[in-house]
């Protein structure tokens, strides 16, 4: 592609089919998060939300994913100066630096299963939100997220 309309359109001049697209389906946005009060350092765990299919990294209620979870959030290109609290390999917050989308990503690649095949999403890594209690949660982050 020539000119990719991620490279060509902001944020607020993609539709709703471009945008959504840029999701590079790693599933880590989907992981619980710890944050330092003192710098405001986020942490990932890997401990997934309940709707997160840890084999497709997808979410299993993706339309009613807000109703079902009230902390889920909803990334929207209005939004973009927050966008620093997800993983630094999320195309959303990639593009929002002024990076490229990595070859990987299905975009530039044309093949969606490679960030599995190597490694870079959250695919047979995580344990489920009900099997750990809160106060256990700092005894999972993990640095593979990043
Ligand atoms: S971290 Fe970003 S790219 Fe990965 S699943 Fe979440 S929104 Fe998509
Ligand atoms: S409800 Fe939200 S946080 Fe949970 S898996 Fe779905 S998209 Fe991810």
């Amino acid at each position: 592609m020539k000119n990719p309309f991620w490279k060509t359109k902001t944020f607020t001049q993609m539709n709703q089919n471009e945008w959504e697209s840029l999701c590079d389906g790693c599933g880590k946005c989907c992981l619980h998060k710890l944050e330092d009060e003192a710098d405001g350092e986020v942490y990932y765990t890997d401990i997934a939300c309940h709707y997160l299919d840890d084999n497709t990294c997808r979410c299993k209620d993706y339309s009613h994913r807000l109703q079902l979870v009230p902390e889920c959030l909803q990334l929207r290109p209005q939004d973009v100066a927050q966008f620093n609290w997800l993983p630094k390999t999320c195309s959303y917050r990639l593009l929002a630096e002024g990076e490229e989308l990595p070859l990987w990503h299905h975009l530039v690649s044309g093949k969606p299963e490679l960030i599995h095949q190597l490694g870079f999403s959250v695919q047979g890594r995580t344990v489920g939100e009900k099997t750990i209690a809160e106060d256990d949660y700092q005894e999972r982050v993990v640095h593979w997220v990043e």
